[in-house]
C-alpha cells in the first residue's frame, strides 16, 4: 500500500503558491488578500479560521479574521458581505459555516460576489462546476483531486463509489470525478446513510471517496482489493493514553485499509492539508483574476 501524503503533497503546492506571491511582490503588486468571516465562538470553526489564516501567513497571502458575536442580525452579516463584495483590496473572502440558526446561510452564501467566493460554496460556481465552465471549486473536492493528480492515479473510466452526499464534499466531488478530462472520466455512484446494502457499492470501488464523520464505517471486507481509498472523514475518538485525550480517526478503517487498498490516504495528514491549499490556490486565482476572465 502507498500513502497518499496530503502532508507532504499540500507542502508542495504551497512552496509553488508562495514563489507565485513572490513573483506579485517583485512586480509591486500587492499580495493577495483573503478575509474570514466568523460569527460566533464555536471553537472548531475558531480553530479552522485560525489554520486557514496561519496558513496564508506562511505563504504571504494576507488575511484578515473578521470574527463577529453569535447575536449578530443576518441584516448586518448581509451588508458587511455588500462591503466585502465592494473592497477593491480584498481579493476573496470565506463566510465560516455552521452561522448561528437566526442565519439563514443560503443567503449568505448567495450574497457573496461568485468572483470573490474562494470557498466555491455560491450556487453560480456549484452551477458553472457542473457545466464544466471556470468555477472556484469547493476545496475539499479540489483538494481530492489535486492529490489524485499529483499520485497519477488512473480515473478514466474507473468506477468512484462516493459514501456522504455533503454541500461541501460528497456532491461536488461525485459531479468533479464523472466530469470530462482528468482527474475525471470515472463511473460514479453517490451512497449516503439511506443507501441499502452499502457494502454492494463499495466493494465495486476502484476510487472510494468517503465524507461522512463515522470512525471505521468502512471496513476491510468493503474494500475492493486494489482501491485507491480517500478518506475525508475526521472524527475526535476519546483515548485516555494520549496527551491530548483523543485521537482523530476516518471513516476507513485504517489498518484494514492498508491490507487492501493500494494507495490510502491517512487521517490526519491525508485530505485536511490539501484543503487548505485549495482554498490559497483559489485565493491567488481570485488576486490574478484569472478565473472567469475568459467570459466576464
Ligand atoms: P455531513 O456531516 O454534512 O454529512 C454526512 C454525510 O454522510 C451525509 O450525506 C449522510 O447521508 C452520510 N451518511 C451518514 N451515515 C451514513 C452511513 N451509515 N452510510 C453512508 N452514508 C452515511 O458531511 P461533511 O460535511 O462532508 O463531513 C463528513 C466528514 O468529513 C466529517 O467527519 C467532517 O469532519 C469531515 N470533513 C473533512 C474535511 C477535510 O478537509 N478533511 C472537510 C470537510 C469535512
Amino acid at each position: 500500500m502507498e500513502l497518499l501524503d496530503g502532508k507532504a503533497t499540500a507542502k508542495r503546492y504551497r512552496e509553488s503558491i508562495k514563489e507565485e506571491v513572490q513573483v506579485m511582490a517583485e512586480r509591486g503588486e500587492r499580495p493577495p488578500h483573503l478575509v474570514a468571516v466568523l460569527v460566533g465562538n464555536d471553537p472548531a470553526s475558531d480553530t479552522y479560521v485560525q489554520n486557514k489564516v496561519r496558513a496564508c501567513e506562511k505563504v504571504g497571502i494576507q488575511s484578515t479574521k473578521l470574527q463577529y458575536t453569535s447575536d449578530m442580525l443576518e441584516s448586518d452579516l448581509l451588508e458587511k458581505i455588500d462591503e466585502l463584495n465592494h473592497d477593491d483590496t480584498v481579493d476573496g473572502f470565506i463566510v465560516q459555516l455552521p452561522l448561528p440558526l437566526h442565519i439563514n446561510k443560503y443567503k449568505v452564501i448567495e450574497r457573496i460576489d461568485f468572483r470573490k467566493d474562494v470557498d466555491g460554496f455560491h450556487p453560480i460556481n456549484i452551477g458553472r462546476m457542473a457545466k464544466d465552465m471556470p468555477a472556484f471549486l469547493p476545496a475539499t473536492p479540489n483538494g481530492i483531486l489535486k492529490l489524485l493528480e499529483h499520485y497519477q492515479i488512473p480515473t478514466k473510466g474507473k468506477h468512484c463509489v462516493v459514501v456522504g452526499r455533503s454541500d461541501i464534499v460528497g456532491k461536488p466531488i461525485s459531479m468533479l470525478m464523472g466530469r470530462w478530462g482528468y482527474p475525471g472520466d470515472c463511473t460514479v455512484t453517490l451512497t449516503h446513510k439511506y443507501t441499502e446494502g452499502l457494502a454492494s457499492y463499495t466493494r465495486q470501488a476502484d476510487i472510494l471517496i468517503t465524507a461522512v464523520g463515522q470512525p471505521s464505517l468502512i471496513t476491510g471486507d468493503m474494500l475492493k482489493n486494489g482501491a485507491v481509498g480517500v478518506d475525508v472523514g475526521i472524527t475526535r475518538v476519546n483515548d485516555e493514553t494520549r496527551e491530548r485525550g483523543y485521537v482523530l480517526k476516518g471513516d476507513i478503517d485504517y489498518e484494514q485499509g492498508k491490507e487492501r487498498c493500494s494507495y490510502l490516504t491517512p487521517v490526519p495528514g491525508g485530505v485536511g492539508p490539501m484543503t487548505i491549499a485549495s482554498l490559497l490556490q483559489n485565493t491567488l486565482l481570485a488576486a490574478k483574476g484569472e478565473v472567469f476572465h475568459e467570459d466576464h
